[in-house]
């Protein structure tokens, strides 16, 4: 595929462009992972996450300077619709990012959220695909820590930041997102509010319960900083390069790379089994079956076997026809 060639020439417009197919999905994106997939597998994946207003997009920024400062080229997929990488921006933010983007060093690319949000892991999955073939040596995928989907986005990552700050009423709303378990490194932004160490105190607290519950020797740390003043970023930034040292070292690089290629797998054979399974089952069948549970008439479980059973008889069938013929 040539927009594939320029892409592994280092062509910028080449890169942009197979995102936006990434974004569309359908046969023509499919067959572009196949042929960059080979490429890939060199990047740092990291993903940034938390509650909006913590701070991410102002220490995405930071870090990406820091990064190129020490001579790292980066790539930034945001996902969080708030972001100001993704558009959500005030002025000020959008002429910090315009320096960003005039860096041939850094390339940033947000993902619209076409389509329904298994669509958008997806999507994003193969974003990263697209920037690592690129040859970008680390990728930022920052993203709202709201939802199961969001946290999926994260989770799908070499290092995981979770950014928290004082001052959004709860202290313990990392966990309720989901988002304490799968840290690797947690930043308490706007350290330059009252509240910042109680918040520090609480992760603390929190990583000491959790001691012990885990067969792995990474503790993660907890870094403060004043992203808005640059302050911490390139405590983040060692921290980062640290949690990377440490997978290679302790074989974890590899296990997560296995973890992350059987959840990509199961997740692909799962989308690909319902669209099968739906284009196969007769509209009005599905559709009779949707009103008695509606109506009470017939639970939801007994409705699904008996639509599985006829997707099962369909290719039983199909089979059994491809013999005689
Ligand atoms: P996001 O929604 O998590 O991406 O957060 P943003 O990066 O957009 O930041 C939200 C707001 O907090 C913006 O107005 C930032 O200027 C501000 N902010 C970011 N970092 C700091 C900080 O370290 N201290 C203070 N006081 N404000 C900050």
């Amino acid at each position: 595929m040539d927009l594939v060639d320029r892409l592994l020439s280092g062509d910028r417009r080449a890169a942009a462009q197979l995102v936006t197919l990434m974004e569309d999905g359908g046969p023509l994106a499919r067959e572009a992972v196949a042929s960059i997939y080979p490429h890939t597998g060199h990047a740092h994946v990291v993903g940034v996450t938390g509650s909006p207003g913590t701070g991410k997009s102002t220490l995405v920024y930071e870090l990406a300077k820091e990064f190129r400062q020490r001579g790292r080229t980066v790539g930034i997929v945001a996902v969080d619709p708030t972001s100001p990488f993704s558009g959500g921006a005030l002025l000020g933010d959008r002429i910090r990012m315009q320096k960003l983007s005039t860096d041939e060093g850094i390339f940033i690319r947000s993902m619209a959220s076409r389509g329904h949000l298994g669509g958008l892991a997806r999507a994003t999955g193969d974003a990263v695909k697209v920037l690592d073939a690129f040859g970008r040596d680390m990728i930022m995928v920052e993203t709202v820590g709201a939802g199961q989907s969001e946290v999926e986005i994260a989770r799908a990552a070499h290092t995981v930041i979770v950014v928290d700050a004082p001052g959004l009423g709860d202290d313990i709303q990392a966990i309720k997102a989901g988002l304490f378990e799968i840290a690797d490194i947690f930043v308490v932004n706007k350290a330059d509010r009252d509240g910042a160490d109680r918040t520090l105190l609480t992760l603390q607290m929190m990583l000491d319960m959790n001691e012990g519950c885990d067969d792995h020797k990474w503790r993660p740390p907890i870094v403060k900083t004043i992203a808005l003043q640059g302050e911490g970023s390139a405590q983040v930034a060692d921290a980062v390069e640290g949690h990377l040292a440490y997978l290679k070292e302790s074989d974890q690089l590899r296990v997560r790379s296995v973890r992350l290629a059987e959840e990509e797998m199961r997740r692909i054979l799962g989308q690909e089994l319902l669209a099968r399974l739906l284009d196969e089952i007769r509209e009005e069948q599905f559709e009779f079956l949707t009103k008695e549970v509606a109506e009470r008439e017939l639970d939801p479980y007994t409705a699904a076997d008996s639509l599985l059973a006829s997707f099962y008889q369909g290719i039983v069938g199909k089979e059994g026809g491809g013999e005689s013929g």
